[in-house]
């Protein structure tokens, strides 16, 4: 058992899942976006939590993360959010992953290898409606649709397109390009697409009409897009970081603490160092600027947050001893430091916070 625990509580996943079936209606499918290791929590973990609540298919990024779940004996639709290099379409078949395409080479080497297969390669086609990243421009679709809906071999099943911005409120951008989404939609010959555009903050927002599914990421990890978003306090948080202390000693007033002497006792304090750093996804930017839990109380991080190492002001706590729990995610007693509590006080989001201290850390689950 590791002194450093990244603990995830499964009921949690369970718990979002159910509200974002809620929000969705019973009828439009749930993409439960699990790329990036389901944003640390444990990809092969968290998807079994999402079925067991009633998942019915699964979004990645590249189609080897599909590979991966299709291992673990899932069955159910997956849909992998890159468009696939050369190499990945033949896996993608042969595993039956639908992939995004918005180039013409990628549809043309997904077709070969459905033909050569003797079983279609499934696609969703991928729009820019106004993220600036990956897809086709929405005057290009029908273009596009014309030139790789014909392939034999190759089967267009979807169309979709993700917001840049829908966890802001009232940002009228999102709107925007729900609209050009819709056009581009109407542009299609073909209607039998499956149709989405939601993330969590859209799927929260109820911006889903007119589409057949959403594809929920954040809102699953018990994280809310926006702290005022609808439905924010309804959703549990599932990862927590525990350590334990390593040494606890007493400094007089004026000495410093740690790398840089970014801090200084301005009286006699109690310092306790912890066995985690920036190594363990606790980065550090955070120093002096982060709060843990010790003995149901809040404490600051004190000090620069070393590679392995960091220190906490523990003078107002009494009868810390070495050996200690500290929680730097999570619920301790009465009070919880949240993901989003961190990433604010980081000068990033939750995404990124869960991503670092679920990869560094073992993980355990709660079920
Ligand atoms: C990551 C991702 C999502 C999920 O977004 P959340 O904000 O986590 O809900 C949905 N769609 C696409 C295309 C993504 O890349």
């Amino acid at each position: 058992m590791s002194v450093n625990r990244c603990v995830i509580d499964l009921g949690a996943l369970e718990h979002n899942f159910r509200v974002a079936r809620e929000l969705a209606g019973p009828d439009r499918r749930i993409f439960c976006v699990v790329k990036a290791d389901a944003y640390g929590h444990g990809m092969v973990e968290a998807a079994g939590a999402f079925a067991r609540a009633g998942a019915g298919a699964f979004c990645v990024f590249r189609v080897g993360e599909g590979v991966l779940l299709r291992r673990a004996g899932f069955d159910q639709p997956v849909l992998a959010l890159a468009q696939p290099m050369a190499e990945e379409a033949e896996l993608a078949v042969l595993h039956g992953i639908t992939t995004t395409i918005y180039d013409e080479g990628p549809a043309r080497d997904l077709a070969a290898v459905g033909q050569k297969v003797g079983r279609p390669a499934r696609a969703h086609v991928k729009v820019d409606s106004g993220m600036g990243r990956l897809g086709v421009n929405p005057e290009g679709l029908p273009g596009f649709l014309r030139k790789t809906d014909s392939l034999e071999g190759l089967h267009i099943t979807g169309l979709f397109s993700h917001f840049a911005v829908a966890d802001v409120p009232g940002d009228p951008y999102t709107d925007e390009q729900a609209a050009r989404f819709d056009e581009a939609a109407r542009s299609c010959p073909d209607s039998g697409l499956l149709l989405h555009t939601a993330n969590s903050a859209a799927l929260m927002r109820g911006l889903v009409s007119d589409t057949g599914a959403a594809r929920p990421g954040i809102m699953l990890y018990g994280s809310p897009p926006h702290p005022d978003i609808p439905g924010a306090d309804r959703l549990l948080p599932s990862m927590s970081l525990t350590t334990r202390i390593c040494m606890v000693k007493d400094l007089p007033a004026g000495r410093s603490v740690s790398y840089g002497r970014t801090f200084t006792t301005n009286m006699p304090s109690r310092i306790a160092s912890i066995p985690l750093g920036y190594e363990n996804g606790y980065p550090r930017i955070l120093s002096n600027r982060a709060e843990a839990l010790v003995r149901g109380r809040r404490v600051p991080q004190v000090g620069t947050i070393c590679m392995n190492l960091c220190m906490l002001d523990v003078t107002d706590v009494p009868g810390v001893e070495t050996g200690d729990e500290v929680v730097l995610l999570g619920r301790q007693g009465d009070e919880r430091i949240t993901a989003e509590n961190l990433a604010a006080r980081a000068g990033t989001i939750s995404y990124e916070i869960f991503c670092g201290i679920g990869k560094a850390n073992p993980r355990y689950y709660l079920r």
